[in-house]
């Protein structure tokens, strides 16, 4: 892909950039390899104080680089804003909280002597040099939440960002040098994809987080286990949300968290609900109301505040998922709306927002996740086969259930294969709490104590 600002409300290129060549990809992660040396042994209280000031510098430009991502990705204005202050949130998280989370552990006095020594202690040192290959639906988010952690734990990072978001890549790699963290910790590599084995190779790299494909993930995860070195996979997923007769007295709140669960970046989010799997005795009610919701929602400019829905972020996405709907169509599936691009939006890769019927496990919208704002509904029996079919995928990162049973909800967290299960309400991420997935939605945790020790050498001093 052409590493390029495409905006994808009209389709027009603003802007191209050249790759980096191999001199320039060399001199950068020499610099991040020398900035680690120094950078491992400052204190949590420096690491703390700059993470807070790149946590200031985002606030106080929030509006500039909203209207930037806007620009590069098709998210809607309030959105791009609201991901830009989330990111100074977590930054402030981890500088308030990084301390204590690798604080040493000392295990039990009797377990010490018991390995023959008189003392150890767990350590949790910084690994090195962390590659960061990154997404574009939320070009600010997906980066902050690996590099706050990873700075405030004393790594170095090397962005590989989406190659349609690269003024997104380099204000990050600006923020943070801006900020006061030395020269070197985190840089922006503007290089294609195809260059990404080589870094990842080179042995001044410690290790890898990718957000993004499956593919993707294949790829890099593949070099990456042949170089022996650690990753954190965050892939997608078509995550379940499902209802429950115990939550009929609260149907036009399930509902309205249900479309914003689907339609939350225009669609396009590896944790929006996907799949909307409801109990027959609240099924007619649910489906009318979620279809006229979904349908009434506006689409349009991104830029402008009355908008709820912008394009998609690249012309193939939308072509992909017009294949999706048309496969689901062609087989039997109704559109309670949607299902086509909106007249009014020549210019642009727009999509009208789509609810799917009468899907069957043959269509390939069943298995496959839905990147834009189409959503199937499924009508199931009872609690047994809400679990089974919402299991039925290949993905498993996170999930949504609607009921007040106390019993059902045991049975959902228990059952449900997936990296979360959030009742009445809607999956989304927050600084204290992991987030990741299992089965093809990919391995590791991000955030909470989890996310700033995956990037650490858990180190065990042990003293005869
Ligand atoms: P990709 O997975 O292709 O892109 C994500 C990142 O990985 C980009 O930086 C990309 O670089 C890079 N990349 C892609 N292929 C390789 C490779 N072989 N080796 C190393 N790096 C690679 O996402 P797409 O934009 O193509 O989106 C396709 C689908 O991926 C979506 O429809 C959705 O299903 C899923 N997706 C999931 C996301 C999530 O949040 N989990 C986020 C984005 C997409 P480059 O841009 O240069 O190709």
């Amino acid at each position: 892909m052409p590493i390029a600002t495409v905006n994808p409300t009209t389709g027009e290129t603003l802007k191209t950039f050249e790759p980096l060549g191999p001199d320039g990809i060399e001199e950068r992660v020499a610099k991040a390899d020398r900035a680690f040396r120094a950078y491992r042994g400052t204190d949590f209280a420096s690491r703390s104080a700059l993470l807070a000031s790149a946590a200031d510098l985002l606030d106080k430009e929030r509006d500039e680089i909203a209207r930037t991502m806007t620009t590069e990705m098709g998210k809607t204005l309030a959105a791009a804003r609201a991901e830009a202050a989330k990111c100074a949130k977590a930054m402030r998280w981890y500088a308030a909280n990084g301390e204590r989370l690798l604080a040493d552990e000392h295990p039990a006095q009797s377990d010490v002597e018991d390995s023959g020594a008189h003392r150890a202690v767990v350590r949790y040192r910084p690994l090195g040099v962390v590659l960061a290959v990154m997404p574009w639906n939320f070009p600010l988010w997906q980066v902050v939440r690996f590099a706050a952690p990873a700075l405030m734990a004393g790594n170095t990072g090397l962005l590989k960002h989406a190659s349609n978001v690269p003024q997104t890549a380099l204000y990050l790699g600006e923020l943070f040098r801006r900020a006061g963290f030395p020269e070197g910790c985190f840089q922006t590599l503007l290089i294609q994809s195809s260059a990404v084995d080589a870094v990842l190779r080179d042995p001044r790299v410690a290790a890898a987080t990718l957000t993004g494909s499956e593919g993707a993930g294949r790829a890099v995860a593949a070099v990456a286990g042949d170089a022996i070195k650690p990753t954190v996979l965050e892939l997608g997923g078509s995550d379940p949300f499902v209802v429950m007769p115990s939550a009929a007295g609260e149907l036009d709140q399930a509902v309205s968290t249900a479309v914003t669960a689907r339609v939350q970046n225009n669609g396009q989010s590896c944790i929006a609900a996907k799949r909307f799997i409801v109990h027959a005795d609240v099924y007619d009610a649910f489906a009318e109301r979620f279809g006229r919701a979904m349908g009434g929602l506006t689409v349009g400019d991104p830029m402008e505040e009355s908008t709820d829905i912008g394009p998609l972020s690249t012309e193939q996405g939308r072509a992909d998922l017009e294949e999706l709907v048309q496969d689901a169509l062609g087989q039997g599936a109704r559109a309670l709306c949607g299902a086509r691009r909106p007249e009014s939006r020549q210019a642009g890769w727009f999509y009208e927002p789509t609810v799917l019927t009468d899907v069957t496990p043959r269509m390939r919208i069943h298995r496959e996740e839905a990147f834009g704002p189409v959503a199937t509904l499924y009508r199931v029996p009872d609690l047994d086969a809400a679990v089974e079919l919402a299991n039925d995928t290949p993905f498993g990162l996170s999930s949504n259930v609607w009921t007040r049973d106390e019993d059902e909800q045991r049975r959902f967290a228990a059952d449900l294969q997936a990296g979360g299960v959030f009742f009445n309400g809607m999956t989304a991420s927050h600084p204290a709490l992991p987030f990741g997935g299992v089965k093809r939605s990919g391995y590791g945790r991000e955030l909470s104590a989890q996310g700033i020790r995956a990037f650490c050498n858990v180190t065990t001093l042990w003293y005869g």
